[in-house]
């Protein structure tokens, strides 16, 4: 079970000093920005038990006045594995669109770009780390692992233009991968005023979002 604490969506705003205004025991200073999500994180293990492992995406910086600090999250993935996270998927705060740290990087910006925060993070706790944001290419994704940047690694866009993609690599076609444009294209029926239901949303991918018609 993996909990939204990233992309500026509402755990995230709680942790977030440029989001949360609050004057209660839930905003304030970091230990009252942090409540929030180590709540939820305690009534989960308590209802959920021992046995089932809960996942935390954590926003960990934004680049805005007032926002994520890495130093803040790292002092609060201490806190949060204490509380019962069994692992971590380290993204940013910033909510989608932000020009400073978008959460779906695009064409210009380095592979693997928020990489540095999964590692930042993982030199504080003790349980698997997890990379993500524009890693698309299977010798970048096992470079991050080999030098012990993270401990996975978490690919969405990429499995949106080739789903194959883990069966080519594992296969040995990593030649054959149809590579992820980073275009954000498939943020359109979210996002776009002209999209309507039925339109391709992936560059690369004509029969993405349509695999049941297709079928
Ligand atoms: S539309 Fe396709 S190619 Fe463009 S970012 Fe989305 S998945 Fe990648």
């Amino acid at each position: 079970m993996e909990i939204h604490g990233a992309h500026g969506y509402l755990v995230c705003q709680f942790f977030s000093g440029a989001d949360n205004q609050r004057t209660d025991r839930y905003g304030g200073d970091l230990e009252g920005r942090m409540r929030f999500g180590l709540a939820i994180v305690e009534a989960m293990r308590q209802t959920i038990g021992e046995k089932f492992p809960i996942i935390y995406r954590l926003g960990a910086e934004e680049k805005r006045p007032g926002g994520i600090t890495l130093r803040q999250s790292r002092a609060f993935a201490k806190q949060l594995q204490k509380a019962g996270v069994d692992a971590f998927d380290i993204s940013i705060g910033s909510p989608e669109g932000s020009k400073a740290m978008n959460p779906s990087p695009g064409p210009k910006a380095k592979m693997g770009t928020y990489v540095p925060l999964a590692e930042a993070i993982k030199k504080e706790v003790t349980v698997p780390v997890m990379a993500v944001g524009r890693i698309n290419r299977p010798e970048v994704a096992e470079a991050i692992l080999t030098e012990g940047r993270a401990d996975w690694i978490g690919i969405a866009r990429q499995l949106i233009a080739d789903p194959q993609w883990p069966l080519k690599v594992s296969g040995g076609r990593s030649d054959e991968i149809v590579a992820c444009k980073s275009c954000n294209t498939c943020f359109q029926p979210l996002f776009g005023t002209r999209w309507k239901f039925g339109d391709p949303i992936c560059k690369v991918n004509p029969e993405a979002g349509r695999e049941v018609d297709l079928a």
